[in-house]
């Protein structure tokens, strides 16, 4: 399997190659020069397949490079129950992404995928759990080493922390706004006391986390020094492991490949959502594949009128599903390269109008870049957007009608799956994250706190361990060469 870069770029690297990067040179996206494909066949022998064993069974379509019994030995190490323990009553850990009904009414059927079973309770453990152990076995073949400086509000680095902590060869410094973050995502991240692991707490907002990994990003001669790397949202791999659960979802729902399902999913990067593209590209009978926002609705938006119109700071709400509050969507040219037909000096010029213009339009009305929004029907896709008001009333709803607590990220995915129900076809809502983690919300809901799994009941009064630093690039790069001996 080769890959290649969306903005056209020569090379044809191979999955190891990308691994540990992050942007092709010409700062297009990586995908496979073609989707590999899964028959009927290959589908009703996956179903009886443990969720390790599945991952196996996609992971080596992807990553051809890497030898098998090397791959399924690194998805047994994954997925596991003790690493998803963090189950429901009535949900097995066995099974990694349980699946329960919620309703099923007049053929209409709408079903929850639990992905935040895992160390950090949001979904993101599921592509950043196998990142940690891909990253650990790579650097070991190549006697490497990798420091990886990351920028969070909450879920990304909690996730990359744990995916990371105690791997041989890594050291993760990830910066967070100072006393930004709420008090339970603080504590996860800041009660972790592996000697690899540094939280840096900027005195400053999200965005000068960001703007310092970008100025330490853009410093090549320092990144190639103190070898440092990534782990966001356009990483090839993580896109890769979410594919998996496509594949799992559709095959718990379903008993014979003749049936279609249907994914609505909480969307802020078009990362998880564009990993049930390529599922579909795959040949999983997926029907529609729906996109979730908040206010934020960038990418409802697009698919609504075929114009995508990126965000200002100004413009970018925070709001109470705050891991979708972005103001463009850093995945989507994956999906834009496909529906452009793989026309990669199109995709170029459009990306680079949304730097200059900020944005582009493919309504196929006069003036626009394109018509190619009539298309975007064949891909499935459809969208809906959801507010404060609306994640109140859906987490109580739920509750009271499905006897569940539901993170505001899923009750975002509630409300518009609701809006999409057809008949005969099994609607598939992502839970993206559990309730303990936005309790601020979950009280204001429902007048109490939200559950929270066993270990979790006082992290707050853990020891933490952290290091305040202001604003400014030249320090952390300083902490970075201190930390790493570099
Ligand atoms: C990251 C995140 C999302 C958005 O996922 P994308 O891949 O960026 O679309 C939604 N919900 C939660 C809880 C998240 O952490």
């Amino acid at each position: 399997m080769q890959y290649v870069s969306t903005r056209g770029h020569a090379a044809t690297p191979s999955f190891s190659e990308i691994l540990l990067g992050g942007l092709a040179p010409d700062g297009g996206l990586y995908l496979p020069a073609q989707y590999p494909q899964v028959s009927g066949a290959e589908l009703d022998q996956w179903r009886k397949l443990s969720y390790a064993d599945l991952a196996f069974e996609v992971l080596r379509k992807f990553a051809t490079d890497i030898p098998e019994a090397d791959l399924k030995a690194l998805a047994h190490k994954t997925y596991t129950a003790d690493v998803y323990r963090n189950t429901r009553a009535g949900e097995h850990a066995a099974e990694i992404t349980p699946l329960r009904t919620l309703e099923e009414q007049g053929g209409k059927k709408l079903v929850l995928q639990s992905l935040s079973n895992g160390p950090t309770l949001a979904f993101k453990d599921m592509a950043m759990q196998l990142l940690g152990n891909l990253f650990e076995y790579a650097l070991a073949k190549q006697g490497a080493e990798l420091n990886i400086v990351g920028a969070t509000s909450g879920d990304t680095g909690s996730a990359a922390e744990y995916a990371m902590r105690g791997k041989k060869g890594i050291r993760v410094f990830m910066l967070s706004p100072h006393k930004k973050m709420s008090a339970f995502q603080t504590a996860q991240m800041f009660s972790l006391q592996d000697p690899n692991i540094f939280n840096l707490a900027i005195e400053g907002v999200f965005d000068d986390c960001q703007d310092i990994v970008k100025a330490i990003s853009n410093d090549l001669e320092y990144k190639a020094a103190k070898k440092i790397g990534t782990v966001n949202s356009i990483n090839w791999a993580r896109v890769v492991a979410q594919v998996v659960y496509y594949f799992r979802g559709y095959l718990a729902a379903t008993t014979s490949n003749e049936q279609k399902v249907s994914f609505t999913v909480p969307s802020g990067n078009f990362g998880n959502i564009c990993a049930g593209h390529i599922a579909r590209m795959m040949g999983l009978p997926i029907d529609k594949l729906v996109v979730a926002t908040n206010e934020n609705d960038v990418l409802d938006e697009f698919f609504r009128t075929g114009i995508y119109r990126v965000r200002k700071s100004a413009e970018t709400y925070h709001t109470s599903s705050p891991s979708m509050d972005i103001s463009k969507a850093s995945n989507f040219e994956r999906f834009v390269y496909d529906l452009l037909g793989r026309d990669s000096a199109r995709v170029k010029d459009l990306f680079h109008k949304v730097e200059t213009a900020g944005g582009f339009d493919l309504s196929g009305q006069a003036g626009s870049d394109g018509n190619e929004f009539t298309s975007v029907i064949q891909y499935g896709f459809a969208s809906g957007r959801s507010t404060h008001a609306d994640r109140l009333e859906t987490i109580r709803f739920a509750e009271k009608t499905y006897g569940i607590t539901v993170d505001t990220h899923t009750a975002d995915g509630i409300k518009v799956a609701r809006e999409h129900l057809t008949p005969g076809v099994t609607m598939i809502v992502l839970e993206t994250a559990l309730p303990a983690k936005f309790n601020e919300t979950i009280r204001e809901a429902l007048g109490r706190d939200a559950d929270r799994p066993a270990g979790f009941e006082n992290i707050e009064a853990l020891p933490q361990r952290f290091e305040v630093m202001p604003a400014d690039a030249a320090r952390v790069k300083a902490y970075v060469a201190q930390h790493t001996g570099l």
